[in-house]
This record gives structure tokens, C-alpha cells and sequence, in this order.
């Protein structure tokens, strides 16, 4: 990266480097905007931003990956709008920055990730993790701030109306533990997992252009089913204040679409708890049992599958060695998580590529999910 600092901004001086990592969600998807328990596990793959003073009042961001650079003057940060583009991002966590009283000091950014982008392992909140830190430039923000702080880019500049499980792992992320999230008190707990298992995601490698609509119309359906409960429950806020007995005593008031929707969720969030118990246990059985039921769960109540996802996870099942599989992320596209016996990898990566490429035509990503460390400075160590 130093390299390519100076080939492109001409010097490296006072250059520093921050990452952020993706993350792989074991089980409790589409919970955290329903203020439930998810339970992520921050990866190996990062998004890495160098940034080293500019003298002459810009602010330069290159990326990479996208080999595409945009500069502004550093006193219009504050008013720009959103560009639907991939520095909507940065500008957005820089924006956030603004409004928390730190100023945006002239710099040349330089992006580099190995977190496959719209895949599920969350390229963008690593993106805004990095890029918050570089634009902090050592000075300190709490870090449940600087989730928070991030997840607000998201959602009101980039338009996108997430939850905070992306952000959070990325800054929270531990080496060798999952991290079991509140998304309500905003607490966690590190969850060890068993020995004898691992974990790997799969890429479908398609992301299906309904992804962004398909998103906002859940977060929609979820507050419908929320005013649809409050009259028989009216302590209830969020679908994390409902129990799956509660549900089905008011299933049947609920147009058939919602409380589909809502079951997903009020079920998926019981599931978290029962999947660090069964792990606390060291039930594999019950873990990768409660795995499949979580996609069942997104693939016929939730309708966030798609056909890749779906063929990923039904051949997995039939491999030797293999105790559960699900989609990760958002769904319609983008990577499952499938846990196994270490033992069973090479067999598994194998035979899944095969069968993939057979029925789609494209040879799967594989990454291995090896719980890391959170988000911090990493040059000068
Ligand atoms: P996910 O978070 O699952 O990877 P999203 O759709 O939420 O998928 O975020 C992907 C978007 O984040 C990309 O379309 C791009 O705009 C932005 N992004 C992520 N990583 C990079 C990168 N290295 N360089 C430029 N843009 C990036
Ligand atoms: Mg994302």
C-alpha cells in the first residue's frame, strides 16, 4: 500500500493505516433492525484505508478495487448530496463525523479490500468502519459511537435502512469467538464455539437487483406487523418484544404476508438463544439443525432467498461431514455459511464448486471464516 501511495498521491509521508473488517453472520438474520439478538462472527477479510495529510486543502479518496478516484475541497464536504455511488460512503461517515464535532481534515485516501463486495459479508460497513477511522485519524471516538455513528451514514445518507449488526462486529469483532449481539441494549457477549467444527462461506457469486428494494419493503412489513400486534399487546415496540407463543395467538389477525414475515423474525430471534446454548452444550447437531431451520425460515416466511442460495445450501446438506448451512446477509444472492467438520473441507470445497459450476456456470468463492479481531490501526503497528 505504500507503494501505491506514492505511485498515486506522490508521497507517503505521515501515511497510516486503518482496517475494518467483513463478517459472516452465524445465525439471526434480518433481527438487528427488529432490535433482536444476532450472532456474527468478524472475519479475516478487511477493508484496509491508508491516509496521509494533503497540503493543498483536498480531499482525494481512491479505491482500488474500484480503480476509480473522486476529490473535493474539504470545506464542501459538509453539503454534498448523495451521489449513488461508491463514495457515498466515506462522504456519508464523513458527514457523520461533521455533525459530531470533528472536523475533516484535508487527505488522500487510498481503499483497499479483500471483502468481496455485495456478497453478504458486508463490504460496506467495512468500508465505513475504515474509512471513519482514517478520517478520525487517531483522535477518539467511543466505539459503540462509532458504530452507531457509521450505521447512521448508512441509513440516512447512502439510503439504505439497516440495522446495526455490520458496523457493530466490525468494530467489536474478536479472534477465535462469535459475538452474540443485543440489538436493543446495544450489548454483546463473546460466544466460544465448539471444538471439531469450522466454518466456510460460499459465493454464489450473483447479487439480484431486487436486493436494495426487497430490503426496505422487510423493514416496512415488520413495522406493519408491529401496529397489527400492539392492540392485543401493547407493550410491544419492536418484533423483539414478541414471544413465538405471543405470535401465534395473533398470527391469525394479520394479513397472511405479514405474519409470515413476522414469524421469520419473532422465531429467528429464539433461534439465536438456542443456538449459543446448543454451542455452549457443544450440540453440533443442534446447531447445524437450527442452521437449515433458519433458512427454511428466510427461504418460505421471509422470501429473501433465491435459487443459488437455495441449491448451495440443499448440496451442502448431502456432503459427507457437513452439520448445517443457511444463507448470509441480506439473501438474493451473495454468500451462505455452512459449518462443518475440519476434516470435511477439502471433500466439501470440492464437491460444492463442482455441482455449482454444473448448474450455474460459475465456480463459487470459497472463504474461510476464521473468527479476527475488530477494526484498528494497523500501520505503523
Ligand atoms: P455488502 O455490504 O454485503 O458487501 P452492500 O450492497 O451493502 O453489500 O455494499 C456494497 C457497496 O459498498 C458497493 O456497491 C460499493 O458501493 C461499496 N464498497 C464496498 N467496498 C468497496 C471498495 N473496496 N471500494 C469501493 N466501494 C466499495
Ligand atoms: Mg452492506
Amino acid at each position: 500500500m505504500i507503494d501505491t501511495f506514492c505511485a498515486r498521491f506522490g508521497s507517503a509521508d505521515g501515511m497510516r493505516v486503518f482496517r475494518a473488517p467483513g463478517r459472516v453472520n452465524l445465525i439471526g438474520e434480518h433481527t438487528d433492525y427488529n432490535l433482536g439478538f444476532v450472532l456474527p462472527v468478524a472475519l479475516n477479510l478487511a477493508t484496509y484505508v491508508a491516509t496521509a495529510p494533503a497540503a493543498d486543502g483536498r480531499l482525494r479518496i481512491y479505491s482500488e478495487d474500484r480503480r476509480e478516484m473522486r476529490e473535493w475541497s474539504s470545506s464542501e464536504i459538509s453539503g454534498l448530496a448523495r451521489a449513488r455511488h461508491w463514495t457515498d460512503y466515506p462522504i456519508g461517515v464523513a458527514q457523520q463525523l461533521i455533525a459530531a464535532g470533528f472536523a475533516i481534515e484535508p487527505a488522500n485516501l487510498l481503499i483497499r479490500s479483500t471483502v468481496p463486495e455485495g456478497s453478504g459479508l458486508s463490504s460496506s460497513a467495512a468500508l465505513e468502519v475504515s474509512s471513519a477511522l482514517a478520517f478520525l485519524n487517531r483522535r477518539r471516538l467511543p466505539p459503540l459511537d462509532l458504530a452507531r455513528l457509521c450505521q447512521r451514514a448508512e441509513v440516512h445518507f447512502v439510503g439504505m435502512p439497516c440495522g446495526i449488526m455490520d458496523q457493530y462486529i466490525s468494530i467489536f469483532g474478536r479472534e477465535h469467538t462469535a459475538v452474540e449481539i443485543d440489538c436493543r441494549s446495544l450489548e454483546h457477549r463473546d460466544v466460544e464455539l465448539p471444538a471439531g467444527i469450522t466454518f466456510l462461506a460460499v459465493n454464489t457469486m450473483v447479487k439480484h437487483a431486487l436486493a436494495g428494494s426487497a430490503y426496505r419493503e422487510r423493514v416496512a412489513e415488520c413495522a406493519a406487523a408491529v401496529e397489527g400486534i400492539k392492540p392485543r399487546f401493547p407493550l410491544v415496540k419492536s418484533l423483539r418484544d414478541v414471544t413465538p407463543e405471543q405470535f401465534e395467538s395473533v398470527a391469525d389477525l394479520l394479513p397472511g404476508v405479514i405474519a409470515r414475515r413476522a414469524r421469520h423474525v419473532v422465531t429467528e430471534t429464539a433461534r439465536v438463544g438456542q443456538f449459543v446454548e446448543a454451542s455452549g452444550g457443544g450440540d453440533l447437531k443442534r446447531m447445524g439443525a437450527l442452521m437449515v431451520e433458519s433458512h427454511r425460515s428466510l427461504q418460505q416466511d421471509y422470501e429473501v432467498s433465491c435459487a443459488e442460495l437455495d441449491f448451495l445450501v440443499d448440496r451442502a446438506l448431502g456432503i459427507e461431514g457437513i452439520l448445517g448451512a443457511r444463507m448470509t446477509g441480506g439473501g438474493f444472492g451473495g454468500c451462505t455459511v455452512t459449518m462443518l467438520r475440519p476434516d470435511a473441507v477439502p471433500r466439501f470445497r470440492q464437491e460444492i464448486a463442482t455441482a455449482y459450476e454444473g448448474k450455474f456456470g460459475v465456480t463459487p468463492a470459497i472463504y474461510p471464516c476464521e473468527p479476527s479481531a475488530g477494526a484498528g490501526e494497523v500501520l505503523p503497528a
